[in-house]
């Protein structure tokens, strides 16, 4: 018997989603979500929660065995690692976070309703295959927040053993010897960092001319200098062939080619990891009965409300355009559900989205890289300032890095701020808030920056915007 269930807002796909679920909920309306899998999706269950608990981890062991004789800790170079004891941890983060999850949406009374999700209007689902039977549910608005999987590349195809993907290292119960990671993206990076920590040989290959290539030039520069430092081998503007992918009793053999030319590297690692970027998860979930919906290579296109054009049908996260991180998932979903509940929320503006990446050293990014200015026909003014002139940087033992701005050459404006080094992901959250407020990189460097912190490398940064720092 199939029953029914009607809301003023349905949601299909309950990752970051639930975040707006909520929000919806405090404005007074009834709200069902719909979930095929575990609630918090992709972040809490396969990506940024599981994945920085194990990155953790391997800034905890790099610090006590590589530095903690310097730091006057005796015995610490014999320190190991138990993966079996931090897989547990990591599971048992997941859980405890999966479950406060489950826990808010049941004290803001949202409905959740297990089972898939197909469209059967723009604002319906039929809902099967869960532990809530066969529903047809329905809302007066609907979101759409069905997430993404990890792509792949031809002949690349993981299978789950040997050529894998984020989803399966995350499951795996130990580390492996040696690994090839494909693509030097957030997710490719950060993996090579963690399993380099954990004493794997690592080797990137990455298919364009530099690691980390949405991020600043000089940042990739100065990721490429340390992970060299770090043992980690990188082959940019390369491929591995996969015509010569071979099984052997160790794990695969293969050619890394370069992209241009005929150079070509005979190599062998246990495993491959495909970390090529992620596709929407739009297929099978009813998205061509929708008359008028428009989409591109599979996004749903969305307006700055997350308005998909189709009369009360929205679309948030990994699923429409823009960078595909949790909290652009999460504050999509707040404005869609404020936009529903008859708010005014202000628009979604990529540009003043931060983004971390948490290999080591970290890396964070805020607006508009210096080139990315010059492209828009922007003069600009640009001041770094490095880690190794800061007190405190030295303190905590880790002096790679610097922070960059860039402002607009006539007004200051703060444009983009480029940060890598210690705890630069906590270093953001200033030049982010002052890109929202419009702040100029004299008004930074006028906040006074308590000493020793690591916030000063950002005083210090704005200042050398005008060429006026002072510690170098
Ligand atoms: C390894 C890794 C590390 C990451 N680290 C970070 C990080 O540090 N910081 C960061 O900001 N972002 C990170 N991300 C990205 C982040 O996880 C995603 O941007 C975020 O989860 C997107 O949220 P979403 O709600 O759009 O999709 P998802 O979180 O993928 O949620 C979609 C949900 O919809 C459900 N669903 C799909 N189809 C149906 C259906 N037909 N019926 C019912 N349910 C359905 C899925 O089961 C899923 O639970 C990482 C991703 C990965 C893979």
């Amino acid at each position: 018997m199939t029953d029914t269930a009607t809301f003023d807002l349905l949601v299909l796909g309950g990752g970051m989603s639930y975040v707006g679920a909520i929000r919806a909920a405090q404005l007074g309306l009834t709200v069902g979500v719909v979930e095929r899998d575990a609630l918090g999706g992709t972040c809490l269950n396969r990506g940024c929660i599981p994945s920085k608990a194990l990155l953790e981890t391997a800034d905890l062991l790099h610090r006590v065995t590589e530095q903690g004789a310097e730091f006057g800790l005796s015995g610490s170079e014999a320190i190991g690692l138990d993966y079996s004891a931090l897989a547990t941890r990591r599971d048992a983060i997941v859980d405890k976070h999966v479950r406060g999850v489950e826990f808010l949406l049941k004290k803001n009374k949202v409905t959740v309703l297990h089972g898939s999700g197909v469209l059967s209007g723009p604002t319906s689902v039929r809902v099967s295959g869960g532990e809530s039977g066969d529903v047809d549910a329905s809302g007066t608005d609907l979101i759409l927040a069905t997430g993404s999987a990890p792509r792949s590349l031809p002949g690349l195809e993981p299978d789950g053993e040997r050529i894998i993907t984020s989803d399966e290292a995350l499951k795996r119960g130990s580390v492996p010897r040696s690994v090839t990671i494909v693509g030097a993206g957030a997710i490719g990076v950060e993996w090579a960092s963690l399993y380099r920590d954990f004493g794997a040989e690592v080797t990137l290959v990455e298919f364009l001319d530099r690691i980390v290539p949405l991020e600043d030039p000089d940042v990739s520069r100065e990721l490429s200098r340390v992970f060299r430092k770090r043992g980690i081998a990188t082959h940019t503007a390369s491929t591995i062939d996969p015509e010569t992918i071979r099984r052997t009793d160790e794990g695969l053999a293969f050619t890394i080619t370069a992209r241009e030319g005929d150079g070509r590297t005979e190599h062998a690692s246990e495993l491959i990891l495909v970390a090529v970027g992620r596709r929407p998860l739009t297929e099978g979930i009813g998205l061509e009965a929708i008359d008028g919906l428009r989409t591109e290579r599979g996004y749903v296109i969305v307006d700055d409300h997350m308005r998909t054009g189709v009369p009360h049908l929205y679309a948030i996260g990994d699923i429409v355009p823009g960078f595909a991180l949790a909290h652009v998932a999460s504050h999509e979903a707040v404005v869609a559900a404020e936009t529903i509940a008859g708010h005014d929320p202000e628009p979604v503006r990529m540009d003043l989205m931060p983004r971390v990446t948490f290999c080591r050293p970290q890396i964070a990014s805020v607006g508009l890289t210096e080139a990315e200015a010059a492209e828009q026909g922007r003069e600009v003014k640009v001041g770094s300032f490095p880690f190794r002139a800061l007190g405190k940087a030295t303190i905590v033992g880790e002096v790679d890095g610097f922070a960059k701005m860039v402002a607009d050459a006539g007004t200051g404006l703060l444009l983009g701020a480029h940060i890598i080094g210690p705890h630069a992901g906590d270093l953001l959250a200033e030049p982010t808030l002052a890109r929202l407020v419009e702040a100029t990189a004299a008004e930074i460097a006028m906040s006074v920056h308590a000493h020793p912190t690591l916030t000063e490398v950002l005083a210090e940064a704005a200042l050398a915007v005008d060429g006026a720092a002072i510690h170098v």
